[in-house]
């Protein structure tokens, strides 16, 4: 039987080390850090041969996230396929922005929160983890995301309610919180292979001008807001003057305040109401 310093050493012919490690760790229920006390012993031929089945898979390009089959997201795990976008950093400083605006300006009480495009659920989840008052809905036009998205609530013993629509399209009632990070890549956009060839583009591409999906939630938002409201979206990074103008448009008389991410680029955006 093979040791787990032979499958790290082989595994890195093929693939980045630290891959090779995640996998391997992952496998054996074990944190990466850990692996390294267990050099020397030896591993069964199953995870043996799930692990070079792994390694061939990431070596054919396929993200580390959809092979392992879950990702670290604020803190909890979600599982993910290929039917759901994986979720990403820039979405957690959504998720933190976002908690610390209800933080500030909300009574956590009967928050109502909605979550459009919610693939995975990560977003919707995580808020309902941090606030377990709050009634959170999950949104997403595709049954399959939702199938992710109830397994992860599940899992993570989050009471959320699922629909299955094309944003407000079976959406009912008035929400506190609106947040939502919405396919927004042009068509035409230049994106890494490995999204492109891996990623679902109904979770990726908005139309030419990348637009899309923010105008459909838009022409429909203000009969779904409660009276004191926050609307949260993340963008792309060269999206924040034209969806500024879209949510002044909107949102006549709220703050509007557009955050750029830890790199110093526009990627959020958010609308407050509150009475006087
Ligand atoms: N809300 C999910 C996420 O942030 C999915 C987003 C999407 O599919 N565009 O990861």
């Amino acid at each position: 039987m093979a040791t787990v310093e032979e499958l790290i050493i082989n595994g890195k012919k093929k693939v980045h080390s630290t891959h090779a490690k995640m996998l391997l760790a992952d496998l054996l229920n074990l944190n990466p850090l850990e692996l390294l006390l267990h050099l020397d012993e030896e591993v069964t031929p199953e995870v043996e041969q799930h692990y070079y089945e792994q390694i061939q898979k990431l070596a054919n390009q396929e993200p580390l996230q959809y092979v392992i089959g879950n990702v670290n997201f604020y803190g909890n795990t979600f599982v993910v396929n290929p039917k759901v976008l994986i979720p990403r950093f820039e979405t957690e400083e959504l998720v933190e922005n976002t908690l610390n605006f209800i933080q500030y300006y909300f009574s956590e009480q009967d928050l109502k929160i909605i979550d459009l495009g919610t693939g995975s659920g990560c977003i919707g989840i995580t808020l309902k983890k941090k606030i377990p008052t709050s009634q959170v809905t999950l949104v997403d036009i595709s049954k399959e995301a939702l199938t992710v998205a109830l397994e992860n609530a599940k899992q993570l013993e989050a009471e959320v309610t699922c629909l299955e629509s094309d944003f407000w399209e079976k959406v009912p009632g008035k929400y506190h919180i609106v947040i939502s990070n919405p396919p927004y890549l042009k068509q035409d956009e230049e994106v890494e292979n490995i999204v492109v060839q891996n990623e679902p583009h109904l979770a990726l591409y908005a139309g030419e001008d990348g637009l899309d999906c923010y105008q459909k939630i838009l022409s429909e938002i203000k009969e779904h807001l409660e009276e004191e409201y926050l609307v949260a979206f993340e963008i792309g990074a060269d999206q924040g003057l034209p969806l500024k103008k879209m949510f002044q448009e909107v949102f006549t008389d709220a703050l509007i305040t557009l955050k750029k991410d830890l790199q110093g680029r526009d990627r959020m955006i958010f609308a407050l109401k509150k009475k006087a």
